[in-house]
């Protein structure tokens, strides 16, 4: 920590609602003092997941995940503390403090993103005006032929490449961008000899936006067959654009999918266009390759249902397949369009117009049964060969379906069409989900079962009765605390007496590790006091006690093995200490 003065941390949490922050991404419920929705960190249909906003803290039952509203941001944001505090900041308008000390790298690195971001801004603009140029005429006719409407070309920002290799290096150079930072955007390529040129040449050109808005990449699109390079050409990854986490097309559509609680997954860009211009349905696109968990985890912030408009050309098959796949497995309701063959969405639409389309997408069907009929296809269901492998192609996938009452259902289907007995294919499903899911759940999680009742109902006691458990803990020594499982959490509490009651809650929270916070967060999100703290506090105090007796015992016992005679002074001596302890005991009842 330490980059923020306290101060700042301290009134930027009393500014950042936790509530008003977890539920722009997440729908929730009241419900007593706490509220709770579906969790954005697991897949789950019945909600776990609750925010304590008077307490300043979330906890989710399902997945364990739990924190302040910085943890909150760090998680679902993706990024780090810092970058957690300023992003509060810039939401709520409290003025950043000139960073002690922060690190001249992090600043480097923030400065890189907006000169980045600058960079594209201009480019973007650039490639709009050639394509107004006549040198964009070729380009111009080429969206015409696909229909693309001057309105479209405009909201998705289109532009031209001219066939140069210093047209945009030269406006962007005469602009004041160094030629370094250039080739760092990727809009220059450095050849062998050194020297730089523009990446894209003779290009139909297509910005990639942030769901933000701001465009951090292009896609080219090649004019004329034989011009070299692949028929589309990518920026590649810089510090403002990864591939993996990047949809294309959700920064338009992204109101429309809320509204309609639906996306249309498609290919290619033209597919995009087609679907945003005739509005016949909100889309993104993948372009090209297999969504990546990421994206699908982006995707999640806006629906959880989505629509795949399969190619039935066999190349976009795999890529759509594995799609899917992981759609379903990140708890996506995954519905499959099959258009009628040679067919796109683009091609689609542009022939038969947006009803049908439309009528296409009501027909769609889940994405599982869909795979059932392929696997099925061809398959004599009166052999126990072609059973067993269907049955086999079937267990992958059901295995990797995250509700159980969603698996049993596919169970159930596959049994049917299979004519096996539902009971052994759920048996077979339950097998293989539990041999997929020991990987996920072996990571670190804190170790609850391993706390004492007492040190549960003190740490239950600081989040919600908070002076109280201070007080108590106050009287705790540090050899109560020896060899207790939540032992930081206790003495960072302790040291945290001079904090302002109201805050301590999250300020501990912000303290402590990532394992201890979602440790506090598991208790503090039950609903009832386990015990007083005073009473917690006694109850540590007289275990510490016993640990002491019994170790003096055990060291009695050791010396009269020895001989009573030799040790006799020294056993006395334990034998007082002992006594003493064993009063101080009853005191404490
Ligand atoms: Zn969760």
């Amino acid at each position: 920590m330490g980059l923020f003065p306290q101060q700042f941390i301290d009134d930027l949490r009393l500014q950042a609602n936790i509530l008003q922050v977890v539920q722009e991404v997440v729908p929730l419920k009241k419900a007593g003092t706490s509220y709770k929705g579906n969790c954005p960190f697991h897949n789950e249909k019945t909600p776990s997941f609750h925010v304590h906003p008077d307490k300043g803290f979330f906890h989710c039952f399902g997945c364990g995940v739990g924190g302040d509203v910085f943890k909150f941001v760090e998680l679902h944001e993706k990024v780090g503390f810092q970058d957690a505090v300023r992003m509060l900041a810039q939401k709520f308008g409290v003025a950043i403090p000139e960073a002690e000390g922060s690190s001249d790298e992090s600043r480097r690195d923030s400065a890189l993103r907006e000169s980045l971001l600058k960079v594209h801004e201009v480019a973007a603009a650039y490639f709009r005006e050639q394509l107004a140029t006549p040198a964009g005429a070729r380009a111009r006719a080429q969206l015409a032929e696909r229909g693309v409407a001057a309105e479209a070309i405009e909201q998705l920002g289109l532009g031209f490449a001219p066939n140069s290799r210093e047209g945009l290096k030269a406006q962007l150079l005469k602009q004041g961008f160094s030629q370094a930072l250039l080739v760092q955007s990727g809009l220059l390529a450095q050849r062998d000899t050194g020297d730089t040129v523009d990446r894209f040449r003779n290009r139909l050109m297509v910005p990639i936006c942030r769901d933000t808005g701001s465009v951090i990449a292009f896609g080219g699109r090649q004019m004329d067959p034989d011009q070299g390079g692949p028929k589309y050409l990518n920026s590649p990854e810089t510090a403002i654009y990864s591939k993996s986490r990047t949809l294309y097309g959700l920064n338009l559509t992204k109101a429309h999918i809320c509204k309609l609680g639906f996306a249309v997954l498609v290919e290619g860009y033209f597919d995009f266009a087609q679907l945003f211009q005739s509005q016949a349905a909100p889309a993104v696109a993948s372009c090209g390759t297999a969504l990546t968990p990421q994206q699908a985890q982006l995707l999640r912030r806006f629906t959880s249902k989505v629509i795949l408009s399969f190619d039935p050309d066999a190349a976009g098959l795999g890529a759509a397949v594995r799609s899917c796949e992981m759609l379903v497995a990140e708890g996506f309701n995954v519905n499959v369009v099959v258009l009628d063959k040679g067919e796109d969405p683009d091609t689609f639409i542009r022939k038969k117009g947006a009803d049908h389309y439309r009528a296409r997408l009501r027909t769609s069907r889940p994405y599982l049964e869909y795979l059932l009929d392929q696997a099925a296809e061809g398959l004599d269901f009166g052999h126990d060969d072609s059973r067993r492998e269907f049955l086999g192609k079937m267990l992958t996938v059901a295995a990797r379906i995250p509700e159980a009452a969603a698996r049993d259902q596919f169970a159930d289907r596959i049994a049917h069409k299979a004519r096996i007995t539902e009971e052994v294919v759920r048996a077979e499903i339950r097998k293989a989900a539990v041999s997929k899911r020991t990987a996920v759940t072996s990571r670190e999680l804190p170790s609850y079962g391993q706390l004492k009742h007492a040190e549960k109902a003190l740490i239950w006691g600081l989040i919600h009765n908070t002076s109280e458990a201070l007080g108590a803990v106050a009287e705790l020594d540090d050899a109560d605390l020896e060899g207790l499982e939540g032992r930081q959490i206790l003495e960072m509490a302790r040291s945290l007496h001079d904090e302002p009651l109201n805050l301590l809650p999250s300020t501990l929270l912000q303290r402590l590790s990532t394992v201890n916070a979602q440790l506090v967060t598991s208790i503090a999100a039950t609903a009832t006091s386990p015990a007083p703290p005073v009473e917690c506090a006694r109850a540590l105090k007289r275990l510490r006690w016993e640990r002491e007796r019994a170790a003096i015992q055990r060291e009695i016992d050791r010396l009269q093995q020895l001989g009573a005679t030799q040790h006799g002074i020294e056993i006395d001596n334990l034998w007082q200490r002992k006594k003493d302890l064993l009063l101080r005991i009853e005191d404490l009842t």
